[in-house]
């Protein structure tokens, strides 16, 4: 990271807490402006004696021409390219693997922090639609998890840290760029179409940072994305969901995966603190009350299939109960087994089968498609090759180790 001496005047108090922050008294490091909402780079121009307009200027050569060189502004004045340059950079976290699946998914590892940091991942799934090719991406939100789902790659990790805004924003940057490398500026244009927060990570648990992030995805003078193409997607968070109502308006999935607290309580272990019905409550505080416009008409439940675990015909039943009063959508993910998982996929037939009894119901539920298998990239398998940074994960593999010696001795 470039370091340099300039006055630290140019630091507004209202910027992001970054990697990018001052860490000595008239020494700071530049300003990173990639994680910056219009207020808050509105607010830097401001500090840096011009005009508040020079934001949306800057914010559209960052994240809609994907200008990483202030010398490319070419509507700012040489003047200020030249002070900008000195005090700021665009700098989105570093990729230290890529990988480009034959199905059109993609694959990124970033490395976030000093040193050798810490790792997260990022997949994009293009899919055929109605609509057109959408791009989804789902983007990471934490280093880790500290909410130990039992059927989580991720969770096994452990909570490492939060990630900050420019480290959120620069997961979709880097998406966005993979497409334009070698198109000219002028050219570019932004490839991603849908944003799903659900990579690793519980995005309620990092609120501010998610909160800002999905501002500059709406934001027209940066990505400018419809509300209803971002989704939040939480294991249920309650008194976070009913905060989101108040400041943004975004799509909302909820990781159900169990359709009573007994079993969700084992599979998603935050259920103990936030049971059903008050998850429940909360999704039908969020739907919109008003208008057609709001992206809160419904709510997505997400519901991993484990085999003979939550895919019972009677889990359809009760899902069924469960959710008759919120207006819902139900997508069900083939789990994805990862080393040392505990569980297994659900047969196909078991899947259409609980479909079904949904369906008949008068539930819209889908079918999620397994992408990216020759990459690692389907879901719960986000860690993939990532190294195993907490002591949790070895004491998860010894578990297991234990657990299948004694059902070896058992014959
Ligand atoms: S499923 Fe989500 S909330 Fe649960 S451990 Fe994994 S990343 Fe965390």
């Amino acid at each position: 990271m470039s370091t340099e001496v300039v006055a630290t005047a140019a630091i507004s108090a209202e910027q992001p807490q970054s990697p990018s922050a001052p860490t000595q008294q008239n020494t700071v490091t530049k300003v990173n402006l990639l994680g910056m909402s219009r207020p808050q780079l509105e607010q830097f121009f401001e500090d840096i004696g011009e005009k508040k307009f020079r934001a949306g200027q800057v914010m559209k050569w960052i994240h809609q021409f994907f200008v990483t060189d202030f010398a490319e502004m070419t509507n700012i004045s040489g003047k200020l390219r030249e002070k900008l340059e000195k005090l700021c950079e665009i700098k989105a976290p570093e990729v230290v693997h890529k990988n480009y699946s034959k199905d059109g998914t993609r694959k990124w590892v970033f490395r976030v922090g000093e040193g050798d940091g810490s790792l997260v991942e990022t997949v994009l799934i293009p899919a055929e639609h109605r609509s057109g090719l959408r791009r989804t991406l789902c983007i990471s939100s934490q280093v880790g998890c500290a909410l130990d789902c039992s059927f989580c790659s991720t969770g096994k990790q452990g909570f490492q840290r939060d990630l900050t805004p420019d480290e959120i924003i620069g997961q979709l940057w880097v998406a966005n760029y993979s497409y334009m490398e070698d198109v000219p500026v002028a050219d570019r244009e932004r490839s991603v179409t849908n944003v799903v927060m659900m990579g690793m990570g519980e995005p309620l648990l990092n609120y501010d940072a998610v909160l800002s992030s999905m501002r500059i995805m709406l934001d027209d003078f940066a990505y400018g994305m419809s509300k209803r193409r971002v989704t939040l997607s939480t294991s249920g968070v309650v008194p976070k969901i009913d905060q989101l109502v108040k400041d943004i308006d975004v799509a909302l999935a909820i990781s159900l995966h169990a359709p009573n607290d007994e079993l969700r309580n084992e599979l998603v272990p935050i259920n103990k603190k936030y049971p059903l019905a008050q998850l429940i409550a909360a999704c039908q505080r969020y739907i919109a009350k008003d208008g057609n416009e709001s992206s809160r008409k419904h709510v997505t439940i997400e519901y991993v299939m484990l085999d003979g675990v939550n895919d019972h015909p009677e889990h359809a039943q009760q899902m069924i109960k469960l959710l008759k009063n919120l207006p819902s959508k139900i997508n069900l993910i083939p789990f994805n087994p990862f080393p040392h998982a505990p569980y297994g996929r659900s047969s196909r037939n078991r899947i259409l089968s609980f479909q079904k009894t949904l369906s008949d119901a008068g539930f819209v539920c889908t079918i999620r498609q397994t992408r990216g298998d020759d990459i690692d990239a389907a879901c719960g398998q986000l860690v993939g090759q990532v190294a195993d940074r907490t002591r949790r994960a070895e004491q998860w593999k010894k578990k297991v180790a234990q657990q299948n010696e004694i059902m070896r001795s058992q014959g």
